[in-house]
């Protein structure tokens, strides 16, 4: 988990080097997105795979999406918490225990 101090750390390396000017939302996402992609890149190949990379894979993707988050004004502990609520919703333990399937291929698609 990250911390406050997490964030601060990120934000300063940000200011030091007047990179806020180039963290519009839109680049934020299309960086979160190509750090996914080069996290998934580790594992092209190979169930193997090199834990260092991905760390530091995990930690561009986590760091684009701390940055946007900021752009945004959004706290991440509450959108991810406001998420987890629609998900549990979606995804009623009943019928989802133990299963893979998208919640449109349960018996209940978690509409109202
Ligand atoms: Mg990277």
């Amino acid at each position: 988990m990250f911390t406050a101090e997490t964030v601060i750390a990120l934000r300063a390396i940000v200011a030091e080097r007047e990179w806020d000017q180039f963290h519009s939302p839109e680049n934020l996402a299309k960086s979160i997105s190509i750090e996914a992609g080069e996290l998934l890149e580790c594992f092209q190949w190979s169930p193997e795979f090199d834990q260092t990379r991905v760390e530091e894979e995990l930690a561009d993707v986590v760091t684009y999406c701390i940055h946007l988050a900021g752009r945004l004004g959004v706290d991440l502990d509450e959108i991810v918490m406001r998420k987890l609520e629609k998900t549990r919703a979606k995804y009623p333990v009943e019928h989802s225990r133990g299963s893979s399937a998208k919640y449109t291929e349960l018996p209940n698609d978690g509409a109202p």
